[in-house]
Order: C-alpha cells, then sequence, then structure tokens
C-alpha cells in the first residue's frame, strides 16, 4: 500500500541530507533504512514491507542509493520522480543477490547502522555478508531528526487530534448502557474515518472492571448502569497519528469514583502546564506521579505519564521517570496519567501536547471533566 506522505521534495532532500549528517557525528558511515516510518520520514512515500529486499542506503558522503526490487521500480520512480537527482535507484532481479548489492555500495565501512525494525532476515544476513562492519541501530540517529516536529508536522498534529476530538465528542454524547464493549468500538473506528481519519487506529473501550485494564482489548461485555468507562482512541491522518483517552461513568458517578476522577484530572492538567522547554521528560511524569500519590493512589498509576506522537503512535520522546531528556520546541507528545483499580475500576485523561518556546500546546481541547452517559 502506498500513501503519500505529501511534503514538498525540498523537505525530503533536506531530511536526506540531515540524516547524513546526524550520522556521521555518531561515527556511522551508512544508514541502512527499509521500509517503515524512518523510510517514509526520508523518502516521502509508503513502500511495502516485503520478504523481497527494499533498502535505502544514505552514505555520510555522496549520494544515497535505494537497492529494490525491479517490480517495485515503477512505482519508486513515479513516487520520488521529484528527488531523481539526488537518489540512485538500484533494481535487483529476482535471480539477484540484494543482499550483494548493499554489500557492494557500503563496501569498507566501519561501522552502519541498520533501521530498528529491520527484519531479522535481512539484519542477519547483512551482519554476515559485511563482517567484519561493526552494526549498529539507525534508532538514536532516526528518532533525533524525527522528535523535533516541524510546524508543518504539528500542524498535521493539530488536524490528526481535532478528528479524534470530533469522533470523541460525538460517541460521549451516545448511549452506552446494553451496548457491547466491541460493539461501541466498531462505532467509535466508523467516527474516526468520518472524522478524516485515514485509517482507524485503535478504539479501546473498556468498562466496569476492565477499565482497570489500560490496554483491553474490547470485548463481548455488555455496559451496564454504574460502569466507569475509559476510551482510548485515535488513527492516522495525512500520515499523523491522534491519540486521546477520556473516561465516562453510566449513570450517577459513585462518590468515590469521580474523587479518584477528580484527583486523575488534576494531575493530568498539572502536567500539561509543566510542559515547557528545559524541562526534563522525567518531571513532566513526576508532576503528574506527585498529586496521584499525595492523594493516595500512587500504587494505581501503573504506567509512564506519556509517549512522543509523530507519524508513529509511540515514539521518542517518552515521558517516564528514567528519561533526563530537557523537552525542545517541538516535542510532541502524550500527557496521560491513569488510575486502576483492579477487579473494580479505572480511569484515564490523555492529551497531545507540543511544546513549543511559550509552553505546552494542548492538541486535544474536549473537556476532561469525567463524562456521564447513559
Ligand atoms: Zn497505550
Ligand atoms: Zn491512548
Ligand atoms: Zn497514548
Amino acid at each position: 500500500m502506498t500513501t503519500a506522505v505529501g511534503f514538498a521534495s525540498s523537505v525530503h532532500r533536506d531530511r536526506l541530507a540531515r540524516a547524513a549528517r546526524a550520522a556521521s557525528e555518531r561515527g556511522v558511515e551508512a544508514l541502512l533504512i527499509t521500509p517503515s516510518p524512518d523510510y517514509a520520514y526520508l523518502l516521502g512515500y509508503r513502500a511495502p514491507v516485503l520478504e523481497r529486499l527494499t533498502c535505502l542506503i544514505v552514505p555520510v558522503d555522496g549520494t544515497p542509493a535505494l537497492v529494490l526490487p525491479r517490480l517495485e521500480e515503477p512505482l519508486a520512480r513515479h513516487e520520488l520522480r521529484e528527488l531523481a537527482d539526488v537518489l540512485t535507484l538500484v533494481p535487483w532481479d529476482e535471480t539477484d543477490d540484494p543482499i550483494r548489492l548493499v554489500q557492494t555500495i557500503v563496501a569498507g565501512a566501519l561501522r552502519v547502522a541498520v533501521q530498528d525494525q529491520m527484519w531479522a532476515r535481512f539484519a542477519l544476513r547483512l551482519r554476515a555478508a559485511l563482517d567484519p562492519t561493526e552494526l549498529v541501530e539507525a534508532g538514536p540517529t532516526m528518532s533525533s531528526l524525527r522528535r523535533v516536529k516541524s510546524p508543518d508536522e504539528v500542524q498535521r498534529l493539530r488536524e490528526a487530534a481535532l478528528a479524534a476530538d470530533t469522533a470523541m465528542s460525538a460517541i460521549l454524547d451516545e448511549r452506552f448502557a446494553g451496548r457491547t464493549e466491541a460493539t461501541v468500538s466498531s462505532h467509535i473506528r466508523d467516527l474516526l474515518l468520518e472524522a478524516g481519519h485515514d485509517d482507524a487506529g485503535f478504539a479501546i473501550v473498556a468498562s466496569g472492571p476492565n477499565s482497570a485494564s489500560p490496554h483491553h482489548e474490547a470485548g463481548e461485555r455488555v455496559i451496564e448502569t454504574g460502569d466507569a468507562i475509559v476510551l482510548d482512541i485515535g488513527g492516522t491522518r495525512a500520515g499523523y497519528a491522534s491519540d486521546t483517552s477520556r473516561t465516562a461513568f453510566v449513570g450517577e458517578p459513585a462518590p468515590e469514583f469521580a474523587a479518584l476522577h477528580a484527583v486523575l484530572r488534576l494531575a493530568q492538567a498539572a502536567a500539561c502546564d509543566a510542559v515547557r522547554p528545559g524541562v526534563p521528560c522525567s518531571e513532566i511524569d513526576a508532576v503528574a506521579r506527585r498529586i496521584i500519590d499525595e492523594a493516595g493512589y500512587g500504587a494505581a498509576f501503573i504506567h509512564r505519564t506519556g509517549h512522543g506522537i509523530g507519524m508513529e503512535v509511540h515514539e521518542e520522546p517518552y515521558i517516564v521517570a528514567s528519561n533526563p531528556e530537557l523537552l525542545q520546541d517541538g516535542h510532541a507528545f502524550s500527557v496521560e496519567p491513569g488510575i486502576y483499580i483492579q477487579d473494580r475500576w479505572g480511569a484515564r485523561i490523555e492529551d497531545i501536547v507540543v511544546c513549543t518556546d511559550a509552553g505546552g500546546e494542548r492538541l486535544n481541547t474536549t473537556s476532561t471533566e469525567l463524562s456521564i452517559v447513559e
């Protein structure tokens, strides 16, 4: 499946040049990038992930090369027509050994970096063929580029968030009691598409005791009055991801649950408000965790506070106690503390926030109050 990511070719020229620079700063002589979000980030199209090797080689010096199966060449030539002068296509025939082609191109390199999601069959064959060249992960190089979003990328995240908000508002206006989680979930997927997503990635509907399981798969449980419901939904729009969570209660909320949710809401807002350049990721986590701890729910907040978001739903920077990385203008990530009381109920509130010089910009704008539904 090919989905144009749709930035100007100048953006991709710049990204290729910056990738080569970032690689050289790590003492890497070439990046080997197979079809993946990294590949789409650099080249602007999503090549199919296949058993036949497609591999973009970005050398520190010289022209990038794209080793690809002959049958993929017409598509690539079309998708990459505006990059033709900065990229050499190296098609291989069915009886050729593509690993040997890559080997010829990077011959003599001391260290090359392979894309993190490269299939083991390629990575292992490359390691054998390139020996004694050292193979390292390309992740640190690629994420150093991808974690800082350009204004165009932020705009796409904003539009994706708006589409998710539209779907969230629509579902929270509906009746829940008597429907199964699975029915609500499949309806949310339709709403995500109607609101402008290109694909409806996920729609967690966790009701009653299931709401205490953060990644619950929507199932056949019938939702009833007195249930807490965690909704965690998102998809992809124009190549960029959305991800938002809200919590609802069916009928008059139990006072104990309302109190829990009020603490969570305070913690989530405080963490969003703490976002500004120079603050460590660990501190955003700590701000949320302190409030939840002090209210006595510390042991019930069982995951990190958030994750970066961009072309992938989960990417760097991670908002976790062990990450000392300093936030900077252009970082985009979720702020999603949760409180989960096993076998009883749970709650999560999630917004995507972009760090700007003026502080955090929340991309999700629906109310974080506990929604009361029927
Ligand atoms: Zn998650
Ligand atoms: Zn989520
Ligand atoms: Zn998330």
